[in-house]
Parts: C-alpha cells; structure tokens; sequence
C-alpha cells in the first residue's frame, strides 16, 4: 500500500431528512410525521432526486467514483434517466427497502432473522433489477444493525458493510486488541459464526454537520490534512445524503435556490481541493479493500442489548 490517502465518498441515498417512528418500521420523512397519508405524502424523494441531479454530473465530470448506499424503494420510484446513468459510473450498494429500523430502538418493532432476511434480500433485488448490478456493500439505515444483520449480509454474499463508524481520528498502532466496539481500519469482523468484512465510516466526516451549518466546509478540509499527516496513507470516509443539500433538518424546511446553490458549490470547491492534492485519491470502498491487505486476525464485536453500542 501506498502513503497516498484513499478517499472514499459514501452517499446515503435515503428518503428526504428520515427519521425513524414509533409503530412503523419504515423510515418517515420528519416533515410527515404524525400527519395523513395521501398519495403525495406517503414518501417524499424530492430533496434526494434534486440533490443527485446536481451531484451526479459533477463527479462525472470531475472522474470522482463514489459508493452510493440505496434505499430498495428510492430505485423503484427512479424515473430520470440520465440519473440511473450517471449511477452506474458509481459503486452500488444498499441502505435496506424502505430505511427501516431494524432493531426497533424507536419503532418498539424489533426485527428477527427471517425479517430482516426478507427484507434486505428484496433491497438487494430490486436494486440489481433497476440498476443493473448487484449491491457490494451495506449500510444500516440510522447506522442500527445486529448479528441478525451481519448473517444476512453473510448469506446473501455481501462482500462488506460499512456501517460502524470512527469516531476519533487517532489511528491504532496494531491489531492486537480483539474486543473493539469500533474498529478503526477495514478488518475482518465476527459475531457469532459471521464473518464479514468492515469498512468503517469517520463520525466526524458525515457532512450533516456541514449542511446544518454547525461547521464549517474548511473543518473537513483541517480533518482530512491531520488524517493524512498522522497516518502518511490508508483511507478515510466522507459521507453525506443529497437531500441534505436541499433541506434543513434544524429549521424543518425545503431550501431556496440560493441556499442550495451555496452549498453544493462549497461542497464542489472542497472536493476541487481534495482532488488537486498530491496525495489524496478517490476510490470506491471495494476498489480501496481490492488493494488493502486486511490483518489475519479477526476482530470480535459484542452486542449490548443486541445493538451499538
Ligand atoms: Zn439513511
């Protein structure tokens, strides 16, 4: 491996600012909770068409390939086609069928095997069916997942999930502790019998932060400089929702052009950055694990209650 930074971006592309809801196990889109369904509002994409409309054409343009992590539903409400063509410049991965809460933690609906099974199966169906090439990879929606989760991933021959995260940016020295909650390089994990690989995510990387403007753009910039000063190589992971470029989860309401238009063009400058320098390159999650060798050792994850952490 090199002492160039592999940087992935993940899109979670999900339905507009999702929130999990008491007696429901798909996610709901926040603005919608509590009010009628109609046919208009039983799932709003809005945000996240409009959002990939402006990101998609640009990392093509700029050569930029993403892992992008879907939710089964989004692809069957897919109707732009230049989108769907723009997607498969891209990794495909899946985000669950309807962004549901697997462990039940708000829904108080707790999902066993055979559910989850049904479930994560028809996402990775109707992804493959839509777009035309199987899921690679899983993120948990809201980052909730089990060891229900990880035999299913096993089963349907997942080739790695990504959906624990880094919550520092202190990078470990070895291998050798074998109980983490956390792990902090792609590695083998296991729970039980299940084996897979992890690609974890950095916390502190998720745009969300960004775009309800509780950082600014130059802290990602300062983040991913001292990753690359600290370590001189390996990856880290940038991760954000379309919709987040058109929405504000704060101040519950749809952006105005304006605002949109200043964040992704602040969005597109700090990958400009990214990309012009020496070091950094943009990679998907499997092309980056195809050049990584992963420690032998296996890294142990315990559940607490049958969830993170
Ligand atoms: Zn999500």
């Amino acid at each position: 491996m090199s002492d160039d930074l592999y940087v992935c971006l993940a899109i979670d592309i999900d339905r507009d600012a999702v929130v999990p809801v008491k007696g429901k196990i798909e996610g709901v889109n926040h603005f919608l909770v509590g009010k009628k369904k109609t046919s208009r509002n039983k799932v709003l994409y809005d945000g996240t068409i409009k959002g990939l409309e402006i990101l998609m054409p640009f990392l093509k343009k700029k050569n930029i390939q993403c892992t992008l992590f879907m939710e089964g539903n989004f692809v069957k409400h897919f109707e732009n086609e230049d989108i769907l063509d723009s997607i498969l410049f891209h990794e495909v991965s899946c985000h669950g069928m309807d962004h549901e809460d697997l462990l039940g933690i708000n829904s108080g609906i707790k999902l066993n095997y055979s559910t989850q099974k049904k479930i994560i199966g028809t996402a990775t169906k109707m992804i493959e069916k839509i777009i035309g090439k199987r899921p690679l990879g899983f993120r948990a929606p809201y980052l909730r997942l089990n060891k229900d989760t990880f035999h299913v991933l096993v089963d349907q021959k997942y080739v790695y999930d990504s959906s624990l995260s880094i919550s520092n940016d202190v990078w470990p020295d070895s291998f050798k502790t074998r109980i983490i909650e956390t792990p902090l390089f792609p590695c083998y994990i296991q729970t039980e019998n299940y084996k897979i690989t992890e690609m974890p995510f950095h916390l502190n990387l998720y745009l969300w932060q960004f775009f309800e403007k509780k950082k600014s753009i130059d802290f990602y910039e300062y983040a991913i400089n001292k990753l690359f000063k600290n370590r001189n190589g390996g990856y880290c992971m940038i991760s954000m929702h379309p919709w987040h470029i058109c929405y504000s989860m704060d101040e519950q309401r749809y952006l105005e052009e304006k605002e949109i238009e200043y964040n992704y063009t602040s969005f597109f400058q700090f990958l400009e950055k990214l990309a012009n320098r020496s070091f950094v390159k943009f990679t998907t999650i499997s092309e980056f694990l195809t050049k990584t060798d992963l420690p032998d050792e296996v890294v142990e994850i315990y559940f607490c209650n049958n969830h993170f952490p």
